[in-house]
């Protein structure tokens, strides 16, 4: 039936069942089931009266807050999209993904006023409203007349609706604008339930941002959905997540790798109530074999998981032990095959992941030549080189851009990156390929070190464990390693400096 997989009605059914169960904790404030179904019902009237229904785009400036929950399932009940933009852009980023975007309603949490301003500024003549997100205001605008019922009532609204628009890291290039349909986000969270089932009962704690897809598909939404209890954090902070997990006994959590490397690095690791954890959820790259044990050791069974927006986002999971060193397999619901040398393979191998399923995106906003370059047919192209082994398990070997092409070899700077992190001195690492005569490209290794080492020992650590070829030709220690929001390091960043220090010494 037409409009059977919408999100406005998740809270709809769970306040009429458990309306006095918690949904949200943001900073000690706790909203229920109830709660949240009547805000977002309140706001989606508002929006629809103010004239943000069906087809709106409402976007947002904001670090994850309750507010901007209800404002999703307003969104999903009005027929709205929610477009949350990331609070760490620069005004002239947030300028572009506003123009591309291009919403009716902009919502900004006092905070980040200014740099939304600025935005703004840069527009021109744009027809944008801004109002402050929270109680004062979006729900300010909720007239004194209701809406009418049929309009307000979400029943228009079709499953193939955009729910989310969500841009990209923007790792490999500029950020694209993925629309996810509320048939998207329905199929997402049914095949999660299905390889990784939730209940009531579950507490997550949720540390990655609302403005990147992991902030909806991974647990949260899962949570919603079955009625289970979400504690929200602004934004992550290594010492006050491990507190958050004893003191609300969270039982599962979703992060990168680089948020797993921070706790496991925290003072406080070692001496707080963990044991609530059944599942630590690690997605956006390979956390190292080294941090896994470290976790295990304190009784947090982590589970490795491959995604990317476009794919809503989960695409693979490992289950138990043999799966390690891999992302495991598909998820319920998710086709995967190779393209190897232009061909479609559906066997083993190593090729580009193709992903096909009823979760994967329809296309980026109004790109149509982008939709067309990412996609095969009925296939995504995910743009990253995989192996398949015979028992169907995916190893990620590295974006196909971001492989090496040094003295004739290829290189996939993962690998490197996660051999030199099981180097004691080593707290975090970058490798890439930059650009050179001899080499055509030359390997090299960021690294910021916590104690002292010096490259001989770097050298002896690769060894045992890489081939001559594969060990770095430079090795660059550096305070911090530039990464995306959502962890991924900033290789080109990286490869830029590189270059314009050597061009400068010449
Ligand atoms: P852009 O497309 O703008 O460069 P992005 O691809 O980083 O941004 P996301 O959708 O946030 O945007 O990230 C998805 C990518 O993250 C995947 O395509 C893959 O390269 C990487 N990734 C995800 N999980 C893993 C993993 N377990 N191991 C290695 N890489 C991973």
């Amino acid at each position: 039936a037409p409009g059977a997989l919408t999100l406005g009605r998740w809270t709809t059914d769970r306040a009429a069942t458990d309306p006095s169960r918690p949904a949200i904790v943001d900073r000690g404030v706790t909203v229920s089931y109830g709660e949240l179904e009547a805000r977002a019902t309140a706001l989606a009237h508002a929006l629809v009266e103010a004239g943000h229904g069906r087809g709106a785009r409402i976007a947002t400036v904001t670090g994850s807050t309750a507010d901007q929950v209800v404002l999703l399932f307003a969104c999903a009940k009005a027929g709205a999209m929610l477009v949350p933009l990331s609070w760490r852009l620069t005004a002239r980023e947030l300028a572009e993904q506003l123009r591309i975007a291009d919403p009716s309603l902009l919502l900004v949490e006092d905070d980040h006023r200014p740099v939304a301003e600025a935005a703004l500024d840069r527009l021109g003549d744009h027809g944008i409203r801004t109002t402050a997100l929270g109680a004062a205001g979006a729900e300010s605008l909720v007239p004194d007349a209701p809406a009418p019922a049929e309009r307000a009532a979400g029943g228009a609204v079709q499953d193939d609706d955009g729910l989310l628009m969500l841009f990209t890291s923007g790792t490999t290039s500029a950020p694209k604008a993925v629309v996810l349909s509320h048939a998207n986000c329905a199929w997402a969270n049914l095949s999660l339930s299905r390889a990784t089932p939730m209940t009531p009962d579950d507490v997550v704690l949720q540390v990655l941002p609302q403005h990147h897809v992991a902030g909806w598909n991974i647990q949260p939404l899962l949570a919603w959905w079955v009625g289970a209890q979400v504690v929200l954090e602004r934004t992550f902070d290594a010492g006050r997540a491990l507190a958050l997990i004893e003191r609300h006994r969270v039982t599962a959590t979703m992060g990168v790798p680089t948020t797993f490397r921070s706790l496991i690095q925290h003072p406080d690791f070692a001496v707080r109530d963990l044991s609530s954890l059944r599942t630590a959820v690690v997605g956006g790259g390979m956390l190292d074999p080294r941090a896994v044990e470290q976790l295990a050791r304190r009784g947090v069974p982590v589970q490795q998981g491959y995604g990317l927006t476009e794919a809503a986002p989960n695409v693979t999971i490992a289950r138990d032990a043999s799966d390690a060193g891999t992302v495991g397999r598909p998820y319920p619901h998710v086709d995967l095959a190779l393209l190897v040398d232009g061909r479609v393979v559906h066997g083993a191998g190593t090729g580009e992941l193709l992903v096909r399923g009823p979760a994967v995106f329809q296309g980026y906003f109004r790109d149509p030549e982008a939709t067309a370059a990412a996609t095969l047919g009925p296939w995504l192209r995910t743009g990253d080189l995989v192996e398949r082994d015979p028992a169907g398990r995916i190893r990620i070997v590295d974006r196909v851009k971001d492989i090496v092409r040094s003295g004739g070899e290829s290189i996939a700077p993962i690998e490197v990156e996660l051999a030199l992190l099981e180097h004691p001195a080593v707290a975090d690492a970058a490798v890439a390929g930059v650009p050179s005569e001899r080499w055509g490209e030359e390997l090299v290794a960021w690294l910021v070190l916590a104690e002292p080492a010096d490259e001989r020992s770097l050298r002896d650590h690769l060894d045992g464990r890489l081939a001559g070829f594969k060990h770095p030709k430079r090795f660059l220690e550096v305070d911090q390693i530039p990464r995306t929001t959502s962890g991924k390091p900033l290789r080109r960043a990286l490869i830029a400096a590189a270059q314009a220090e050597r061009a400068e010494a010449r």
